[in-house]
């Protein structure tokens, strides 16, 4: 018998005596006790190398019941088995043949894919390298403040289907007529809520012909949509916050989520200026839930900068945007604002501000940033 430090991947010279050896049917308190008693090192027993419950017993020693030293592996484990191991909190793992430890080495310094957080390594590597690869496109964008050079470099960064979400808005347009000028392959839609402004719509046809790309129209589910509305009514939305939201839900975060779905990037026309919710919205970000990389192309715009942009490039806008509108969304819920109103007051206008947000932009703790 021999054993390989997991960590090092090499053997150990002088192993101390197991104090505790727990079986696969360990119960809590059988743990407890372990740990309660510990005068050395704890070993859990694998009876064969497919049964995976030692690796639920090390993560509950280490995690609920804050075992520190050392906990070994033994009974029938496999090279391949070693990082796993590892992140599930063992320290050692008992192997019968000393001559087959370069075996665990090469195993251990080349498979080192994590898929889910653990007790060691907690950030999959998968996240991890995505997280890097965020950081690094924000600082590139940051460098360079012309948007078709930002969307060129978005393109160049990120493999796969990058997505643009667009409510046609200002920032949406011109962001789009950046896209059209940049060449860049991105899959472009909106969520068409079944709610919005007859003006909408024909600015998506007057920008497909004017760009010459299809703006893709993203609906939400006809069932759901039915349910909601025998539910609450036709304007039930207006009654309550949770009525609001599961609209929203329904018509809008659903939908977005649906449309999202494989996508490596996703562009959206957040600015800084929108409101505080927005004030630190980085230029890329990666969005933990959905799992791909945010981009906000024109976060750090002002509203001075954006307006020259769509001037100078006689870039297509939405004409309620003359009438007092805004930011733009769904008809019942849209209304325009006032001079020295917020961009954002006339959306949701009988919610207090911090309250209006309909889950489409949440940030890595879970926690929304607004609609
Ligand atoms: S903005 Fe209004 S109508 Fe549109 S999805 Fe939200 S609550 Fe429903």
């Amino acid at each position: 018998m021999a054993l390989v430090d997991l960590a090092t991947a090499a053997l150990v010279a002088d192993p101390e005596e197991v104090a505790t050896v727990l079986e696969p049917t360990a119960d809590d308190g059988a743990l407890a006790a372990a740990v309660g008693g510990n005068a050395g090192p704890i070993a859990i027993s694998f009876p064969t190398f497919a049964d995976g419950r030692g690796f639920s017993l090390a993560r509950l020693l280490r995690e609920r019941h804050g075992f520190k030293g050392e906990l070994r592996a033994i009974g029938h484990l496999i090279p391949d088995q070693g990082q796993f191991l590892l992140r599930s909190g063992f320290d050692t793992v008992e192997i019968a043949d000393p001559d087959t430890a370069h075996v665990w080495k090469f195993s251990l310094e080349r498979i080192g894919r994590n898929y889910q957080p653990a007790v060691r390594n907690g950030l999959p590597q998968r996240w991890d390298a995505s997280r890097k690869a965020a950081h690094t496109l924000n600082e590139a964008l940051g460098a360079n403040d012309d948007l078709v050079s930002r969307i060129k470099a978005i393109r160049s960064h990120i493999e796969g289907r990058i997505a643009f979400s667009t409510s046609l808005g200002l920032e949406d347009q011109a962001i789009l007529h950046a896209i059209a000028n940049s060449g860049a392959d991105i899959d472009v839609f909106t969520l068409d809520t079944g709610r919005l402004f007859p003006e909408v719509l024909e600015i998506v046809e007057l920008s497909e012909l004017r760009f010459r790309i299809r703006i893709r129209l993203v609906a939400p589910d006809a069932a759901e949509v039915e349910d909601l509305v025998a539910r609450d009514g036709v304007f039930g939305f207006r009654q309550s916050i949770d009525n609001r939201k599961a609209c929203c839900e329904v018509r809008k975060v659903r939908p977005l989520n649906r449309a999202l779905q494989g996508a490596q990037g996703w562009i959206t026309g957040l600015r800084r200026e929108h409101s505080n919710a927005r004030a630190e919205a980085p230029l890329a970000e990666w969005d933990q839930d959905r799992g791909l990389i945010k981009m906000n192309p024109v976060a750090d715009w002002g509203t001075d900068t954006l307006m020259d942009y769509i001037a100078a490039n006689n870039v297509p806008v939405n004409p309620l945007h003359a009438r007092g509108f805004v930011s733009i969304g769904c008809a019942p819920c849209t209304r325009a604002v006032q001079p020295g109103e917020s961009p954002r007051a006339g959306r949701w206008w009988w919610e207090s501000e911090e309250k209006k947000e309909c889950g489409l932009h949440v940030n890595e703790n879970g926690k929304e940033k607004a609609a």
